[in-house]
């Protein structure tokens, strides 16, 4: 069975036109989907239908079998952890307790987090190896090491499926790199994986599985070397590019090329 799947869906904001519609696609454990495509193109539109935050127009999203539309909140939260594009600063707080926050979704509604909570949560900064963080105000460490936190915190959660919006997008060269590693790491450790990205590279590098969105209502999902070629590239991105196999590097590397725009004015 798959953990995630979306079969026949479409979704439109009110009176607006298709951000997608017939598509089918399932995850399994430790699969990546990687939603790439330009700003607008309902990338993160997409992930809030994935995670339940939005309702489709028709169409069903199934999570370990059962339909989205038929489970709580709490009860997807056991299920999904959701790293958010821009997650609120947590005044006030360590990154250890920041961790524990992930715990909400298993406590009772009265309940303060004890002794198993902060276990749960330095396990999960355990896995990701930022122990040495968890003493810190979460508003004193740095982008990446915050991206790192939020992601421990989905641990906590214990989900088996991650999705993240944009995680990479407000980091250095060498952070970018750490999360689409630990992407790979999450995924070998069987967490199913989605996330959104601006750069083709992150999704040639994950290797996996892709979705392409274009700003017309196209949405292909497919295997990298499926979706990920030249002639869709420059037409969602409006750019004259090359993918190109660099044997330094051992792989295709996308390389924009300067000059010429294709596909304007359509
Ligand atoms: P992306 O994440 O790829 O940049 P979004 O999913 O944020 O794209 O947005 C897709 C389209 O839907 C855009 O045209 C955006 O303006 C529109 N949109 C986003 N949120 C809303 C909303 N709440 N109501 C109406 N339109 C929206
Ligand atoms: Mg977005």
């Amino acid at each position: 069975m798959s953990v995630l799947a979306m079969d026949n869906a479409a979704f439109r904001y009110k009176g607006e036109k298709y951000i997608f519609k017939d598509v089918s696609f399932s995850l399994e454990e430790g699969q990546i989907l990687s939603i790439i495509g330009p700003n607008g193109s309902g990338k993160s539109t997409l992930l809030n239908c994935l995670a339940g935050l939005l309702k489709l127009d028709t169409g069903e999203i199934t999570l370990e079998g059962k339909s989205i539309a038929s489970l709580k909140a709490r009860e997807i939260a056991k299920i999904i952890g959701y790293v958010p594009q821009n997650h609120s600063p947590a005044y006030g707080y360590t990154v250890h307790d920041f961790v524990v926050m992930g715990r909400a979704p298993h406590l009772g509604i009265f309940a303060s987090p004890g002794g198993r909570e902060y276990e749960i949560a330095w396990q999960a900064l355990e896995s990701i190896g930022i122990t040495h963080l968890a003493g810190r105000p979460y508003t004193e460490i740095s982008g990446g090491e915050r991206q790192q936190a939020t992601i421990a915190r989905v641990i906590a959660q214990q989900p088996n499926i991650i999705m993240m919006d944009e995680p990479t997008s407000s980091l250095d060269y060498g952070n970018q790199m750490l999360i689409v590693k630990l992407i790979r790491k999450l995924a070998s450790e069987g967490y199913a994986v989605i996330m959104t990205t601006h750069t083709p590279d992150h999704a040639i590098m994950l290797d996996d599985t892709v979705a392409l969105m274009d700003r017309s209502g196209g949405l292909n999902v497919g295997s990298t070397e499926d979706i990920m070629n030249e002639d869709a590239l420059k037409h969602v991105y409006r750019v004259n590019l090359k993918l190109v196999y660099v044997e330094q590097a051992g792989r295709t590397v996308c390389i924009p090329c300067m000059g010429r725009v294709v596909g304007r004015g359509e």
